[in-house]
């Protein structure tokens, strides 16, 4: 069944606050460490192979690409590459970009934070966990590659991930099992992306106008 997600569509490349679309209606930003999924994860929520592939052309690789899923709402692609391999401009670059975003921007309603379930936690992510708490940005966490994991140490993951999230003291958090490869998870994604965007579970249509 096709979903509100399936209408993504690309609109721009940002490659700072400045450039990014008016700042009206609602968006998510999706933000992932470089190899933790989150192409992966994006292909398999809008069901299109194409559209995070745009992200990673050159050239955008290191800006905020925005999805539109119609005229008040859209997904962010955030820059996700490794981040102690990064030379030190790019990096100041990038933390600016970012901290500038998660907390002048409006219509964000949240961050989808994918990890890699054998590896969660990074520098990267925890970087990312700290600018969300200090703007009050909520985070739901996805724990891709769950599929790598037999189910109990995948649970196991998802309890240890969860606990260490309460203890760092970061505000309105949740935390999921995913696997882009299996498409698991994709309906709890959805539901979190339903309730922060405002739209209505069944047929994607908008509950309230924005
Ligand atoms: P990105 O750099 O975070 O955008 O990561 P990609 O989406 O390009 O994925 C990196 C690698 O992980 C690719 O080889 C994907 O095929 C693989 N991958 C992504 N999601 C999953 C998953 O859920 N399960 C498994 N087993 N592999 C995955």
């Amino acid at each position: 069944m096709s979903s509100f997600y399936s209408r993504a569509q690309y609109l721009l490349s940002a490659p700072s606050l400045k450039q990014c679309p008016p700042d009206t209606g609602r968006e998510v930003a999706f933000a992932g460490r470089s190899n933790a999924g989150k192409s992966s994860v994006i292909n398999a929520l809008t069901r299109q192979k194409a559209l995070a592939r745009t992200s990673k052309t050159p050239g955008r690789t290191q800006a905020l690409n925005f999805f539109q899923l119609d005229a008040h709402h859209r997904l962010v692609d955030l820059p996700g590459y490794g981040y102690a391999k990064v030379p030190e401009a790019v990096k100041r670059h990038w933390q600016q970009a970012m901290a500038n975003y998660l907390g002048r921007r409006q219509s964000l309603q949240g961050l989808i934070l994918v990890m890699d379930i054998r590896h969660p936690l990074t520098p990267f992510d925890r970087q990312m966990l700290q600018w969300c708490a200090k703007a009050n940005m909520r985070v739901h966490v996805l724990l891709n590659k769950a599929d790598k994991l037999a189910r109990g140490p995948a649970h196991n993951a998802l309890h240890s991930v969860a606990r260490t999230l309460a203890e760092m003291d970061i505000p309105a958090t949740s935390v999921q099992l995913f696997s882009a490869l299996k498409r698991a998870g994709v309906e709890e994604l959805n539901a979190v992306l339903d309730n922060w965007l405002g739209v209505e579970a069944e047929g994607g249509q908008k509950k309230a106008p924005v």
